[in-house]
């Protein structure tokens, strides 16, 4: 048996057959950890051991890193050599590399700049404040989200000026002018040399449009296309893929529907669901197996995923072991939580010598990571925050970029504002306006302008002009640089001559120093860089290669794995990866489910898509954790659980929470009306010495029983006192949190009961029964 026969041999018999069949279109539709993404891998490795050519295959990945793994598989199996030459990566990376090929013809430099979110945020802004528009109803971010959508939406500024419904919902949104700026951005992109995110597919998809031949040779070069997560593409994706393997029909999708939860930026389910109408003869494959998880595992979330009506109708079993029933927290706060999230890593690298690796910190929004990161740096357990502000985010470092970005191509304008009187040079804000205007007007970039600054009359005084003119001088001179020595040598020069570092050294303050040693450790990235592009082509290491992969680099990308930390990350960018142990975070309700998503059934759909995709990373122990109460747009807010525990059916559930640890909050001054508790006036009781909090096992009743929504707890759950549906106004009641009150009123029936109490500390407060643990005193 060759080696290629041996990794098909290891796969059964569903998946080999994706992978046996060699021509034609194909869609693997399967749950979380059947083995999609192994299916694609072992795919290309058998397409070129059948003597295709790696330089005819194109795979499109979720992450760049994925398509990093994948090569490295492929090249286990089929050699090094063959598999340097699969084209492989995400949308953006691939597609960006096709355009800088055939920039010229849609009028664009090859070097164009990729703008990243902040920059076109910032572009917008400007040009918001330039119209004279209010920007508390012109919101620069949502302007930028309703421009990616059109663009998605293959919406070109002349079709959105042809559709009269397009202009109405903007000017009943109370943006008559959301045209007007969409063209201007457009328009400023262009002349700025620049695409940002969306153009990387909006433009790919102009080029196949406007250019059979182009499009004829892309279709020959990309004989065999293949595509992970295609449950998220979007239509400009989609639109991509169907150009592009039209003459070959080679084309094999996997996907998983229970898995699209990026309907948000656009994706469309019904990819997934109209693909067998977009291509004749297509052969659909089900992998049922789930190799990933343990018994427990996989069944709660198919208990999760059942609650949903839009859904492809999926088997998903595991021959593994039952595993450990997925573990439920509950603590007061946010910051309680993550104190109990740190404790069982430290407890279970102890005991099981476990790794910082084995374990995900899963969350629903980035704000999260705050709480989590204090309790993990208090237990000095190292980790790694995924997502958020990025590296390359941070200003010091987009500041060095910016000047890189000049080098390669001056008319970036975003890159230009940033830098031009940073760190200062006297060429102030005024004089940067008259520039831009003239730039404006003349139709040019603004380094064009002051290029030729000594021609046009701004009413400049001569020392402005002269600062102009050094600043130019000084990007040409770097440009100089470029061409005869390496990507590191430049930007060294660089960060001293523009006085980057020295602005820093001067500050002096301990964010300072930590400002210049990220710049220091960006010198050793693109010292990386070019060594690696040394020993790969003996050349230089190429600047614009460099800008390029940290344009579209994400978080997920520059992970090497070589060191051992926790992984922090949204749930969203989870997708498709797997740890032993993942902790799903902050499980309540208006935080996940996402108070935004709670209008529609289509919404709350997502959300618990999103759970499904979040619970399928754990391979053998989930834990689920809340608090009933955390900071929110910095205040104290009180908290339910999450819809999403009580449906999973108990028997996969274990409860932590201690029967009785003497934990309790004690209110100690006013509490105001609708909770927003000041959390300088809470204490936190001690436990009571010498009773060490008491866990429960799985044989016990759980403490919590009586969260679980649809069941009414009787009273004779265990917890005598408990009470539910027997309250009447005037009763005295006790609340673990609040203490004594009196209840002033009752509304709602059965799940949606609530009683509205005051509380002698707490004033008037709503709560629900189901929830609210009262004892009737
Ligand atoms: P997701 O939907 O989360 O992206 P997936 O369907 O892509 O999941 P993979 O990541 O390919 O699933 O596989 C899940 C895990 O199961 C991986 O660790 C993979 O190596 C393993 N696996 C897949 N198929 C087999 C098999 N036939 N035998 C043993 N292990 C397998
Ligand atoms: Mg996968």
């Amino acid at each position: 048996m060759n080696e290629m026969q041996r990794y098909i041999s290891q796969l059964n018999e569903a998946q080999q057959a994706p992978v046996l069949q060699k021509d034609g279109p194909m869609i693997v539709i399967a749950g979380a950890g059947s083995g999609k993404t192994r299916v694609l891998t072992v795919r290309i490795a058998n397409l070129m051991s059948q003597g295709v050519d790696a330089f005819n295959i194109l795979a499109l990945t979720f992450t760049n890193k994925a398509a990093r793994e994948m090569k490295k598989r492929i090249a286990d199996i089929v050699g090094n050599n063959e598999a340097k030459n699969l084209w492989m990566g995400t949308f953006h990376s691939v597609f960006a590399k096709i355009l800088r090929s055939e920039a010229d013809k849609l009028g664009y430099p090859s070097n164009f700049t990729i703008y990243d979110t902040q920059d076109s945020v910032r572009l917008i802004g400007s040009i918001i404040k330039e119209m004279q528009l209010d920007k508390d109803i012109y919101k620069p971010k949502q302007i930028l989200g309703r421009i990616s959508s059109y663009k998605n939406s293959l919406i070109t500024v002349k079709a959105y000026f042809n559709n009269p419904e397009l202009q109405e919902a903007d000017a009943m949104s109370k943006k008559p002018r959301m045209g007007e700026i969409y063209q201007q951005y457009v328009e400023r992109c262009f002349k700025s040399g620049a695409m940002d995110f969306d153009d990387l597919l909006l433009k790919t998809n102009e080029l196949l449009n406007r250019f059979p031949d182009v499009l004829a040779k892309y279709q020959d070069r990309f004989r065999y296309i293949l595509v992970d997560e295609y449950q998220d593409t979007n239509h400009s994706q989609y639109l991509i893929v169907r150009a592009l393997s039209d003459r070959f029909q080679n084309i094999c999708v996997v996907g998983d529907d229970a898995q699209s939860i990026y309907a948000f930026r656009g994706a469309n389910i019904n990819n997934i669901l109209n693909f067998q109408k977009d291509y004749e003869n297509v052969r659909m494959y089900r992998l049922e197996q789930n190799y990933r998880s343990s018994k427990n595992i996989v069944e709660a979330a198919n208990n999760v995923i059942d609650k949903n009506k839009t859904k492809l109708d999926k088997i998903v079993w595991t021959s593994n072991d039952d595993g450990p029933k997925i573990k439920v927290h509950r603590s007061l706060t946010d910051g309680e939580e993550g104190r109990f999230v740190a404790a069982t890593i430290f407890e279970q690298k102890m005991q099981n010598q476990m790794l910082n690796g084995q374990f995900a910190i899963l969350y629903r929004t980035n704000a999260q990571s705050r709480a989590m990161e204090d309790a993990l740096r208090k237990r000095d357990i190292p980790y790694r925050i995924y997502g958020g502000l990025s590296f390359y985010q941070r200003k010091e470092i987009k500041d060095v970029l910016a000047y890189l970005r000049l080098v390669i191509n001056p008319k970036d304008e975003e890159a230009l504002v940033r830098v031009i009187n940073y760190p200062a040079r006297g060429i102030g804000d005024t004089t940067v306006e008259k520039l831009t205007v003239a730039a404006n007007h003349y139709k040019r970039s603004i380094f064009e302008v002051m290029e030729h600054i000594d021609k046009i009359d701004l009413k400049l005084n001569s020392g402005t002009k002269t600062k102009i003119q050094d600043f130019v001088t000084m990007i040409k001179s770097f440009q100089v640089i470029n061409e005869n020595q390496d990507a590191f040598f430049l930007t060294e020069h660089v960060t001293k001559k523009t006085g980057l570092v020295q602005e820093l050294k001067k500050d002096g303050t301990p964010e300072g120093i930590a400002k210049i040693e990220n710049i220091e450790e960006l010198l050793n990235g693109i010292k990386d860089f070019t060594e690696g592009q040394k020993e790969i082509d003996g050349a230089r290491g190429a600047l614009a290669e460099f800008l390029e992969d940290v344009a579209l680099a994400t978080d997920l990308d520059k992970d090497t794995g070589d060191d051992d930390r926790v992984a922090l990350m949204t749930i969203h960018l989870a997708k498709g990866l797997e740890f032993p142990h993942v902790f799903i975070v902050g499980l309540e309700e208006d935080l996940f489910p996402s108070a935004m998503s709670l209008n529609t059934r289509s919404e709350l759909e997502e959300e618990r898509r999103l759970f499904y995709v979040a619970l399928t990373r754990a391979e053998h122990q989930a834990y689920l954790t809340y608090a009933q109460s955390r900071y929110r747009w910095g205040k104290l807010v009180d908290s339910e659980p999450s819809r999403f525990i009580e449906e999973i059916n108990d028997q996969y559930l274990e409860y932590l929470n201690p029967v009785d640890s003497g934990y309790r909050y004690k209110p100690v001054m006013d509490i105001d009306v609708f909770g927003d508790i000041d959390k300088s006036k809470l204490r936190l009781a001690k436990p009571t010495a010498g009773t060490p909090p008491k866990y429960l096992t799985q044989d016990q009743p759980s403490p919590t029983a009586n969260i679980r929504r649809l069941k009414p707890v009787s009273s004779n759950s265990g917890n005598s006192n408990a009470v539910d549906a027997n309250l009447t106004v005037g009763n005295i009641v006790m609340h673990e949190r609040f203490g004594k009150g009196q209840i002033v009123n009752i509304e709602g029936v059965g799940a949606d009961k609530k009683a509205e109490i005051r509380f002698d500390v707490g004033g008037l407060k709503k709560l629900l029964l189901r929830f609210a643990k009262l004892e009737v005193i």
